[in-house]
């Protein structure tokens, strides 16, 4: 992957028309406001007791990134960190803590079905831990089962998203590099989303940045001449652009249509539309933590 991230203090700054290549969010706002989408979205869905349980996991992120805010940002400064992320050894100790915390606090408010997982997991031997927590960080989600990879993914997601919040690099894209995994982490995008300025960012599952990619091409395979918007109607503020040329898609979320929407939450809650086009050959390239538990 040929990137280049540069630090505050040595790049060209780009914000003279407000327009940035990165955007790098506030974990503990994000996982509030997406708890709550969550919420919203389970009341008129068919789907209401997954979409909850997923908003008592994101719910338990957002503590966890108040709470683990200072160690993370220790753990930054005492390590040095190259770009893009990838799990070493140095992250288990903080990894394990927050794993901790999290089901603890999900036993006293989650399903019986979970409070299983809680247990199973609380089974596995460290090694074993480390291979799924390094498989998931590494876009290996097939090499964990899926009902632990969403609580270890929640423990992955806030580390890596509380990092680059505290390390706050800046990025420049290089001339025809086109980015289809996240620049600070190597995540795999959620969706896509067009913000109120017009332009086209791909949401980080992994870290929760946005990076900028112009529109109407492929982010798997840039290329341009095959691409559709597909959804129920016209109006959909959540669409999926499909691509005729790797026969993939990402959903797209017009945010400047809907300003609440969230990559995650409303990924998931448009399942359907995944349905309709798995049934037409075209398969996933975004990755949401929350889909394992029903595509495996
Ligand atoms: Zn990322
Ligand atoms: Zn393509």
């Amino acid at each position: 992957m040929s990137v280049k991230i540069l630090d505050k203090n040595t790049i060209i700054k780009q914000k003279s028309d407000g327009f940035t290549p990165l955007i790098i969010g506030d974990p503990a706002t994000i996982f509030s406001a997406r708890a709550e989408r969550l919420r919203a979205l389970a009341k008129d869905s068919f789907m209401a007791d997954y979409l909850l349980l997923a908003g008592q996991i994101v719910q338990q992120q957002a503590l966890l990134a108040e709470d683990f805010a200072q160690p993370v940002a220790n753990f930054a400064s005492e390590n040095a960190l190259t770009w893009p992320l990838s799990l070493d050894q140095a992250w288990f100790p903080i990894l394990e803590a927050m794993l901790a915390q999290l089901t603890t606090s999900l036993r006293l408010v989650a399903s019986d079905d979970i409070v299983k997982v809680i247990d199973s997991l609380q089974d596995l031997d460290s090694e074993t831990l480390h291979h799924y927590f390094t498989a998931l960080q590494h876009n290996q989600p097939e090499r964990v089962p899926a009902e632990l990879a969403i609580l270890l993914w929640a423990c992955i997601n806030t580390f890596t998203s509380l990092l680059v919040k505290t390390t706050a690099l800046e990025w420049q894209p290089e001339p025809n590099v086109k980015q289809h995994f996240c620049p600070l982490c190597g995540g795999a995008p959620v969706a896509s989303l067009i913000k109120g300025s017009g332009h086209r960012y791909l949401h980080c599952s992994q870290c929760e940045t946005e990076w900028h990619r112009l529109r109407a091409e492929c982010t798997q395979c840039a290329d341009g001449e095959n691409i559709h918007l597909q959804s129920e109607t016209l109006e959909d503020a959540v669409r999926a652009e499909t691509c005729g040329h790797c026969n993939s898609y990402l959903k797209i979320l017009f945010l400047e249509k809907q300003p609440n929407l969230d990559p995650i939450a409303d990924d998931l809650a448009t399942l359907v539309l995944d349905q309709k086009l798995n049934q037409n050959e075209l398969y996933r390239n975004g990755f949401n933590p929350f889909f394992l538990p029903l595509i495996q």
